[in-house]
């Protein structure tokens, strides 16, 4: 038996996946019960009267090429957060199986597990040493019922990026064993290289991309998982047949070609460039304690009083996130950069 199978949910291992309508788009569809004509004013280049591709060749190409890893590695969904869930609904038997989190971190990783009822284990991330990985904790927290290790660079919400030597470590100690799911929403932004390129050798490791974040295609919903083509196969089992719509297909194949990706790292050059002028008036501002270095788009900072901060920006119809419930975090506000004048404004509401 394979790593993958061994470790996987053994009911999703032997599942017969839904057959869903064979894609030929050359073929005259008298197949998957859908109207022959398009709704008045659908202007979509194949027509929403079709379900879309699953999987869409094309897309997994582009997503591919992009993350410059290969197609079988890719499985593309809604957003990173589908992902995350595909994941836990694959890899976890509900009542049994656990997964482990380095809070503070994204709350959809325990979220997700609690909905599918596999335990959370956690090992917080060291706050005083910048929120770092404790990856001997983790190890030694990883019992046989840890299917999967979420890992977060840089980290949402303090913004660090966790050492990549002590993930690959992690990632070893934990081969054939566990899944090691690094988060890299934010990776864009930080100016480090990808652990994609990692994953020829340790192959249990499984990144997580997303347009939303970099590539400013929130709205669209499109993340990709990257793995072990094993893993890929066994979640195509999982994840829900049409689950891209061809509206986020035609948008992606549009808007995520070389040119925008050449804008992309202009942008994320100028949100660096904000997120280190903004951190450095925020140190200076009376009502703030303490601003942790970030290298994503947003900042964590500490406040004198967090509630005082809060009603000062809404009253300058502003929203900043309260991070005031997460373990450690208590006077704590994260702050996504926006434009030059959006930070001012901000600023100036806490001068
Ligand atoms: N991971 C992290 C760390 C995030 O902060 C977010 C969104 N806030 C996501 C994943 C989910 O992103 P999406 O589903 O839009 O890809």
């Amino acid at each position: 038996m394979s790593w993958v199978a061994s470790i996987a949910r053994s009911d999703i291992v032997a599942l017969k996946a839904y057959e869903h309508a064979a894609w030929e788009p050359d073929v005259t569809r008298l197949h998957a019960n859908e109207l022959p004509w398009r709704a008045p004013g659908d202007h979509s280049f194949q027509g929403l009267n079709r379900y879309p591709e699953p999987q869409p060749r094309e897309l997994i190409q582009r997503l591919a090429s992009l993350y410059r890893v290969p197609s079988s590695a890719v499985l593309v969904g809604r957003g990173s957060d589908e992902a995350i869930d595909l994941l836990i609904r694959g890899f976890c038997r509900a009542g049994q199986d656990a997964v482990l989190v380095c809070p503070p971190t994204f709350g959809m990783y325990a979220v997700c597990a609690q909905i599918h009822g596999a335990q959370v284990l956690s090992v917080p991330l060291r706050s005083e040493d910048g929120f770092s990985l404790d990856e001997e904790a983790v190890l030694e927290r990883c019992t046989p019922e840890v299917k999967i290790v979420f890992l977060c660079s840089p980290n949402n919400p303090t913004g660090n990026l966790l050492s990549a030597r002590a993930i690959r470590r992690i990632a070893k100690a934990l081969t054939g064993r566990s899944l090691v799911a690094v988060d890299e929403a934010y990776v864009e932004f930080s100016g480090e290289e990808s652990l994609t390129r990692h994953l020829p050798k340790l192959t249990n490791l499984a990144i997580l991309r997303t347009l939303s974040k970099a590539h400013g295609l929130a709205g669209a919903r499109c993340g990709t998982l990257i793995a072990d083509p094993e893993v890929i196969s066994l979640l195509k089992k999982v994840i829900s047949p049409y689950a891209i719509t061809q509206l986020t297909l035609e948008a992606v194949m549009k808007l995520v070609d070389p040119s925008n990706v050449a804008t992309m790292r202009e942008r994320t050059g100028l949100i660096r460039a904000e997120r280190e002028r903004v951190a450095q008036a925020l140190s200076r501002l009376k009502c703030v304690k303490r601003v942790w270095p970030s290298c994503a788009n947003f900042i964590l900072a500490e406040f004198e009083d967090a509630a005082r901060a809060l009603s000062q920006a809404s009253a300058a119809q502003l929203q900043v996130r309260d991070a005031r419930g997460y373990p450690g975090l208590s006077n704590a506000l994260r702050i996504t950069i926006g434009t030059a004048a959006q930070n001012e404004r901000l600023l100036q509401a806490w001068a």
